[in-house]
């Protein structure tokens, strides 16, 4: 007796990123839009062969896509931004995604917790839902007729579409609209033979609330009476769903639960409700988001549970979300460690694993049995004096009303770019690159004194990557040459392993800090990616508690931050752009995490002397929630992305009574364009109607590491005239 396998999605940019080739290509007008087609088909068709030659029961189309599934939705429902709404078919996903000459592109934004970035559907009370040409059925009839396989049609659920839609129209109406449409969707696959369907719902991972179940109830009892054939698959994922068991009355045949990331709360309700008889329970039970062996001897207990509860026959097993998440394969890893090799399992080897714990094939191979960590418990100062008397200590500083500063990194210019690449390869030696980067120091330092900017950046020219720079010279961090995953779009990125505990050997820093320093009177700040940011961009062990890794690599940058006290530098910033990215999707479980976040955070500033200055960034988030955060990470100065304009920022900070140094962002990076002084002057003047004016300093709202050369100066000279001018009103 053996278990079904499924799978929710696999990753679709292919072993050796054929797939942002291909579409590189045709975007830089390399290819036609048929050799594309011919391409992505080529593409998806040996995903779907891979998965059935793994062994795989149940493999899905429709979770391939040439950009974003949640775009393909929105396309395919016709419910694409008016303004794209003339744009031949043909052209229309690039066009909505990336925009055209004429039209801006619709707005995208991160998939729940994940890395993953998807496009914004843009509703109004206009839009009107209609089913376009069916490309579901086409890739469902393409692996029948070309493979020989029956695949699972996979779509975004209406629920959870309409959920991460932005705009203003009646939800019940569109509700209702948008069902008939998935309805006849839903028909024309059943006619074609199709048999299971799985709709994505993982708006249900997060806080739901009643309407939010009575909007699921009613969906899946309709998409039942519209295609009464369908065996419909509630699919969720990103956590466990607060009430599963309202799922269970539902005309579905297969709920498909989060085994992993909420698998307490799951095995709790399936204890304390008997799962339906007349349902099929696919049991995401191996990792989809990260890159470890599945850890046997938990996966084994799970299932056994599970069969203790739930007829072996309405079992199915499955990742705990799609596979998109991962890389495709370990195989082209061969420059890494083997004792690193050994413990990963990407795309591929899940679906290994799978087929493998499915069989039970198990007592022979319990070989991934977890070794417990422990992390190392030093005693160090977590908090520091309060902020009054550190500012006295700081006036050596000598600031003036609305210091003005930016976030740290200045433009990577080509031949920067050449140059790294050559010492990479060999070409260039240590010395030659170390002095090239000196060189741009040098040149900055001078651009920034004549600029008149009060704290001076060194500008980050060593580093690549905020990440990978400080990844690389940690002990405990390892690098793939091939684990890449999608991002947005064709960008992928490269997340670093965390796979042991994390050791700082030696300065990272100081060598380029303590230079830049030695070349001006102004204060130079010093530049530190924080615990929580290295985490959440890389791989993190799964033998140890999240907590563990953060307080690691809190240990760590500590060390780095008195190295650079210790040097003389007396400003330091730690960056935590990704921190509020971490936050759990329910809020009850978001306290544990905001203790643990600021809690390394305190680790790696707390112990420097009150006459240092600690700065912090962080890129965009919902401030709202943030708040807390923020306030108990106690940095002396904290700048943000502001410019935006996300109102209710700075209401955040004023109704917290927020009384510690602020930089809100006054112009978008983002952008190409040179701010005027006079926006500059209103985000000021907006940030003055909140704050006292010895809080607020003046910066960009992020790093300037992608813009060009020419673009910094402009922006940066508008820049400081409208700091010259709001301290000329005060
Ligand atoms: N210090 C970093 C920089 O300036 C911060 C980047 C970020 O916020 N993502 O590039
Ligand atoms: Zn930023």
């Amino acid at each position: 007796m053996t278990l079904v396998t499924s799978t929710i999605g696999y990753p679709r940019i292919g072993e050796k990123r054929e797939w942002k080739k291909a579409l590189e290509s045709h975007w830089n007008g390399e290819i036609s839009h048929t050799e594309l087609t011919r391409q992505m088909k080529q593409l998806r068709l040996s995903f779907i062969k891979k998965q059935r030659d793994a062994g795989i029961d149940l493999v899905p189309v429709g979770d391939f896509s040439m950009y974003d599934h949640v775009l393909d939705a929105t396309i395919l429902f016709g419910l694409e931004p008016e303004r794209f709404q003339d744009i031949p078919s043909d052209k229309k996903l690039f066009a909505v995604a990336r925009g055209t000459d004429k039209l801006p592109a619709a707005e995208m934004t991160k998939w729940f917790n994940t890395n993953y970035h998807y496009i914004v559907p843009e509703l109004t009370d206009k839009s009107k839902p209609q089913l376009q040409h069916n490309n579901l059925l086409e890739w469902f009839l393409e692996a029948k007729e070309e493979l020989g396989i029956h695949t699972k049609p996979v779509l975004v659920g209406p629920v959870t579409l309409l959920s991460l839609s932005k705009g203003e129209f009646d939800r019940q109406k569109l509700l209702d609209e948008l069902l008939a449409e998935y309805g006849k969707c839903l028909k024309e696959l059943t006619d074609a033979g199709a048999t299971y369907i799985q709709l994505d719902e993982p708006v249900l991972a997060l806080d739901t609330d009643e309407q939010l179940m009575n909007d699921i109830r009613k969906s899946y009892t309709v998409l039942k009476e519209y295609a009464p054939k369908a065996f419909l698959w509630l699919q969720t994922y990103f956590g466990s769903v607060s009430e599963a068991d309202h799922l269970y009355q539902l005309p579905v045949n297969v709920i498909g639960l989060d085994a992993v990331d909420g698998e307490q709360q799951l095995l709790k309700q399936l204890k304390s409700k008997h799962f339906p008889d007349d349902k099929k329970l696919a049991l995401g039970i191996i990792n989809g988001r990260n890159v470890w062996k599945s850890d046997d001897e938990r996966v084994e207990n799970i299932i056994q549970t599970v069969l203790e509860l739930v007829d072996q026959s309405n079992v199915i097993l499955q990742p705990s979300c799609s596979l998109l998440h991962v890389p495709v394969s370990v195989k082209n890893e061969s420059a890494l460690d083997l004792s690193i090799t050994d413990k990963l399992a990407f795309a591929d080897e899940k679906l290994a694993e799978l087929k493998r714990f499915a069989l039970f094939g198990w007592s022979e191979s319990r070989v991934n049995v977890r070794k417990k960590a422990t992390a190392p418990v030093l005693n160090v100062p977590d908090s520091r004096v309060p902020y009054k008397e550190r500012v006295k200590a700081q006036q050596h500083f000598n600031l003036p009303l609305f210091p003005v500063t930016t976030i740290g990194s200045f433009p990577q210019s080509k031949e920067l770019r050449r140059k790294r690449r050559e010492w990479k390869r060999g070409y260039l030696t240590d010395d030659g690159f170390r002095g090239y980067i000196k060189e741009q120091i040098e040149k900055w330092i001078r651009l920034q004194e004549e600029l008149k900017l009060d704290v001076l950046v060194h500008g980050e020219f060593e580093r690549n990557d905020m990440v990978e720079y400080f990844g690389e010279k940690l002990e405990g961090m390892a690098f793939t040459s091939n684990g890449w995953v999608q991002s947005y779009g064709s960008r992928c990125v490269k997340p670093p392993l965390i796979h042991d505990d994390i050791w700082w050997e030696e300065p990272m820093t100081v060598e380029e800090t303590v230079f830049a320093q030695s070349l001006t009177d102004k204060p130079v700040k010093g530049m530190l990616t924080g615990p929580v940011t290295i985490a959440k961009w890389s791989f993190v062990r799964e033998d140890c508690p999240l907590g563990y890794v953060f307080n690691q690599l809190a240990h760590a940058i500590r060390q780095e931050v008195l190295s650079l006290e210790k040097a003389g530098v007396k400003m330091i910033q730690v960056d935590e752009p990704a921190i509020r990215e971490g936050l759990p999707l329910k809020k009850k479980e978001q306290l544990d995490y905001i203790q643990m976040a600021v809690k390394a955070f305190k680790i790696a500033t707390s112990s420097v002397q009150p006459s240092t200055q600690i700065h912090t960034h962080m890129c965009y988030s919902s401030f709202e929630d943030s708040m807390p955060m923020i306030s108990q990470m106690d940095a002396d100065v904290i700048s943000i992305e502001f410019s935006r304009s996300h109102g209710d920022l700075l209401t955040a900070f004023s109704d917290h009574a927020y009384q510690k140094g602020i930089g809100p962002g006054v112009y978008d990076i983002h952008s190409p364009r040179i701010p005027e002084v006079e926006e500059m002057t209103a985000q000021l003047h907006k940030a003055l109607s909140v704050l006292p004016a010895e809080l607020i300093w003046v910066n960009p709202d992020c790093g300037l590491k992608t813009r060009s050369g020419h673009e910094v100066l402009l922006a940066l000279e508008n820049m400081v005239l409208a700091a010259e001018q709001i301290r000329s009103e005060a």
